[in-house]
């Protein structure tokens, strides 16, 4: 493994590195800061948790004149929290370079920081886009022809969140030889289209797939019949997580899962975007304070966040944008620590979850017991059969309850509840094989029909 002095770096930001902290480049940083610091653009599939914020704030911090009273940096990010959280680890080199000046526009800086007008100029400037924009062209008109880099951070994210036309404008006003960096955590063919404006094609180039990190081991997890709330609330009980993240896509789920641990007593945080920018705050202050073993979010906080020493993810359900598991499971096993992603398995995300099997993601089984987590030997997903669903006919119901009434005993004798079963499984069969019999009829009458028609 390469050191951080072999990349000729300045002996002074090798000094702060490692008082930092930071004695040897993580993999992405290996790859990625030898060839940004050679000034060209770059495109790195990398996502948080891999060491990528350093990744390239190392060769910005590296490439700045800091006696230069001038915006050389920009970096954007998707949200305020990561555009803080990326501050923060820009902030924290001005202990050892004391002419750095770096500052974080976003809409909740802008009340208080901006408000005494700007001083000297920045030497980076972190913000989301929309504000970057705003600052830099009109309220601060600053001066951009020494911006010499730029970074898209969670450019996934950025596009999702539509700010692709903020970054155009911004782009008409910066110098054409500008070093874009990219980072992403997917990379898809739209995304790449959208990316060959910024970022000419000879030199883009594509980090490893840090998608899953290996030290995450995935389960699947059979709640059987309890609500996500009830079995979440065992699970916790039986697990006793250090911090457990819990996620859950409807914010909805987020809310009952938080209010159903709260009355039970359990110390939780919820974050979700229900919450206005100062609670958000605050819920980010009490999560990072490590003092609540538990948050219950949505998405909204599965993206950059960084927080430590989670080793717990629990996924109430699987994101219908599977891209969302593997940013939810990533939140754990950060930095080679070991972590374990728990998702509870529920029969309408079938699809889902045989997707990620099919992209290799190595799960394996456990059932939720009264008092324990129990691995199960074989995959549940392949036994459990998907239900035939068909409309119950008025006439069905009156059979089924004809069963039902015919199995009817007024003492509960043994057995009489299979018994009742089978008697009412009878009637159900009967009508779902003459709804299958009818589908397939009408299937082979459309296929006829094909048929003819090409024939004439
Ligand atoms: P990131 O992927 O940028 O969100 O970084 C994840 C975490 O890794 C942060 O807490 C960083 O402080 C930490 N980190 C980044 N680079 C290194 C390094 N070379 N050695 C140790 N920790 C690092």
């Amino acid at each position: 493994m390469a050191s951080f002095a072999s990349f000729n770096l300045s002996k002074d930001l090798v000094h702060a590195l490692n008082k930092l902290g930071y004695l040897e480049p993580s993999p992405v940083q290996g790859k990625v800061i030898p060839k940004a610091l050679s000034g060209k653009s770059l495109v790195c599939q990398s996502e948080t948790g891999s060491g990528k914020t350093h990744a390239y704030l190392v060769p910005i911090l590296d490439s700045i004149d800091m006696n230069l009273p001038r915006l050389q940096s920009i970096i954007l990010c998707p949200s305020r929290e990561l555009a803080r959280q990326v501050y923060e680890f820009a902030f924290a080199f001005t202990k050892f370079f004391p002419r750095l000046k770096v500052r974080l526009f976003t809409s909740e800086t802008e009340k208080t920081q901006n408000k005494e007008g700007l001083g000297i100029a920045p030497h980076i400037v972190i913000a989301t886009p929309g504000r970057a924009k705003d600052i830099l062209q009109n309220e601060y008109a600053l001066d951009l022809h020494g911006v010499r880099s730029i970074v898209l951070d969670e450019a996934d994210m950025l596009m999702d969140l539509g700010y692709f036309e903020d970054i155009d404008s911004l782009y008409e006003v910066l110098p054409e030889t500008i070093q874009t960096m990219v980072f992403s955590a997917t990379l898809n063919q739209g995304l790449k289209q959208q990316l060959e404006h910024y970022v000419d094609a000879k030199f883009l180039y594509e980090g490893e797939d840090f998608k899953t990190a290996s030290t995450v081991a995935h389960h699947f997890v059979d709640i059987k019949h309890i609500g996500k709330s009830e079995a979440l609330a065992r699970f916790l009980e039986i697990r006793k997580p250090y911090l457990a993240l819990v996620f859950a896509s409807k914010k909805e789920d987020v809310n009952a899962a938080y209010a159903h641990l709260r009355s039970l007593g359990v110390e939780a945080v919820c974050f979700s975007g229900d919450l206005d920018t100062r609670e958000r705050k605050k819920a980010l202050r009490l999560i990072k304070s490590n003092k609540f073993p538990v948050v219950v979010c949505s998405d909204l906080l599965s993206r950059g966040i960084d927080i430590e020493d989670v080793t717990d993810v629990i996924s109430l359900d699987l994101p219908s944008d599977l891209a969302y598991y593997y940013h939810r499971a990533g939140r754990t096993g950060r930095f080679g620590k070991s972590g374990d992603s728990w998702v509870f398995y529920n029969a309408d995300d079938l699809q889902r979850a045989k997707t990620l099997l099919a992209q290799g993601v190595a799960f394996d089984y456990y059932t939720l017991k009264a008092d324990a987590i129990v691995p199960t030997e074989s995959s549940f997903l392949a036994r459990r059969k998907i239900q035939f669903k068909h409309e119950v006919s008025e006439q069905e119901a009156r059979d089924i309850s004809i069963a039902k009434a015919h199995t009817k005993v007024d003492k509960v004798k043994p057995g009489y509840k299979a018994k009742r079963r089978k008697a009412v499984e009878k009637v159900h069969g009967k009508y779902r094989r003459k709804a299958i019999k009818e589908k397939v009829r009408e299937q082979m009458g459309r296929a006829y029909a094909a048929k003819a028609k090409k024939k004439d």
